[in-house]
């Protein structure tokens, strides 16, 4: 198909549920990104959270490889051995408890919504099942986790919302001291909102969250979607807190690009769903277990934590230098390689600017340009990248 007949075929066959972008691409790998036109783009927002490794990666196409040539697909109710490896090195990495096998970070919400609410119903006799989230979040697109999702701009027209949420203001411990009642069963939120504009939880508020969780015994529900798998410079960002969840999600970057959405679940509340009460037919099949497999064996073997948190502090200094220069920069917030950088101006301009000299970066909630390349990215890939920025900053500003 030509590049005219591809848009048009869009525009006719799929629903319009995406801002598009008019380019089309047809490989990847590492930081780069080919259009259809042969034109490099180094992809400093790889998959949309999903590229922690960058496009393509060698390990995880290996055993995507490997396994489809073996078994592609076996349903859940018999045993597959990369399922059992997968799980062991997951409860390995995060702590103590039992996974849960979905295909998205929506459904790896839902399912802990699910677990959360199983849980309120088993320990008290009227039943808890109110969930505290928080404004701004970002927890996916079915029902529940829209409910649990702070933001009235997706829910709109969507209505009525399943009923249990209530949201509170991020890092306010005050306010979720007194939004908690005797129905509240949990806490749920993301340690640095994505969606929302890359803002990160302190560390008093996340401790205090805890202890509360503790005290009236409340399940601490963790969604790492998107911070997950070495994107804040440890295995997972409630690391970097020195406290523990009590149900951690992942799914974006642990497939490799492949769909996979997880839940992990503490000891205590580990067994309550039992035969018949949850279940995906396609979650944890033995392909995307081995892309998983390939993930992490990446992240421990190519030293990529380290390597985050190493470009992820050159990376700082750079945008910081920006900052300094450009008065339109209003803040530079973040952790590891997950950059916001908040505007007084609409981001749109500048992303539009970069991507035509070949950057490819995000803007969220409007005003927050947001940088999240790959853990293997090189100390010359970002200078590449902030001295495409900063061009892009002197044109816009
Ligand atoms: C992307 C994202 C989700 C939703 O994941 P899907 O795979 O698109 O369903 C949930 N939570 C967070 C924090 C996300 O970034």
């Amino acid at each position: 198909m030509k590049v005219e007949e591809i848009f048009q075929v869009y525009k006719d066959n799929i629903m319009p549920t995406y801002n598009k972008v008019p380019l089309i691409f047809v490989k990847g790998k590492g930081s780069r990104l080919w259009d259809i036109n042969s034109k490099v783009y180094l992809d400093f927002f790889p998959g949309w959270g999903v590229g922690n490794l960058g496009h393509c990666h060698p390990k995880v196409m290996q055993g995507v490889r490997d396994q489809i040539s073996k078994l592609i697909f076996i349903p859940n109710n018999y045993y597959h051995p990369f399922q059992a490896r997968l799980a062991k090195e997951l409860i390995y990495c995060s702590f103590p408890g039992k996974v849960f096998f979905a295909n998205s970070g929506a459904e790896a919400n839902e399912g802990a919504i699910k677990l959360a609410r199983k849980f309120g119903a088993s320990t008290n006799d009227q039943g808890r099942y109110e969930i505290i989230t928080f404004e701004n979040a970002f927890h996916g697109r079915t029902l529940a986790t829209l409910a649990a999702t702070g933001q009235k701009k997706y829910q709109s027209g969507f209505e009525p919302m399943p009923e249990g949420f209530k949201q509170v203001k991020f890092n306010d411990f005050a306010a979720v001291n007194q939004a908690i009642t005797s129905k509240t069963v949990a806490i749920m939120l993301e340690l640095i909102q994505g969606e929302g504009g890359v803002n990160v939880a302190t560390g008093d508020f996340v401790k205090g969250l805890r202890k509360i969780c503790d005290e009236k015994k409340l399940l601490l529900i963790i969604d790492e979607v998107q911070t997950g798998l070495g994107r804040t410079g440890k295995m997972f960002c409630y690391q970097n807190y020195g406290v523990t969840p009590d149900i951690l999600t992942l799914a974006k970057a642990l497939g490799g690009g492949l769909p996979i959405g997880v839940l992990i679940a503490k000891k205590e509340v580990s067994d309550l769903l039992t035969p018949g009460m949850h279940a995906s037919t396609f979650g944890g099949g033995p392909v995307i277990c081995k892309a998983a497999l390939g993930v992490l064996r990446a992240i421990q073997k190519e030293k990529l934590l380290k390597n985050c948190q190493a470009m992820g502090g050159y990376l700082l200094e750079k945008l910081n230098i920006l900052k300094s220069s450009y008065a339109i920069i209003k803040e530079v917030r973040g952790m590891g390689l997950m950059w916001g950088l908040e505007l007084s101006i609409e981001g749109k301009h500048i992303v539009q600017k970069c991507q035509e000299s070949g950057l490819l970066i995000n803007c969220t909630h409007d005003k927050v340009l947001r940088l999240m390349p790959a853990l293997n990215i090189t100390k010359h890939e970002c200078d590449k990248a902030v001295r495409i920025l900063e061009v892009a900053l002197k044109e816009c500003a």
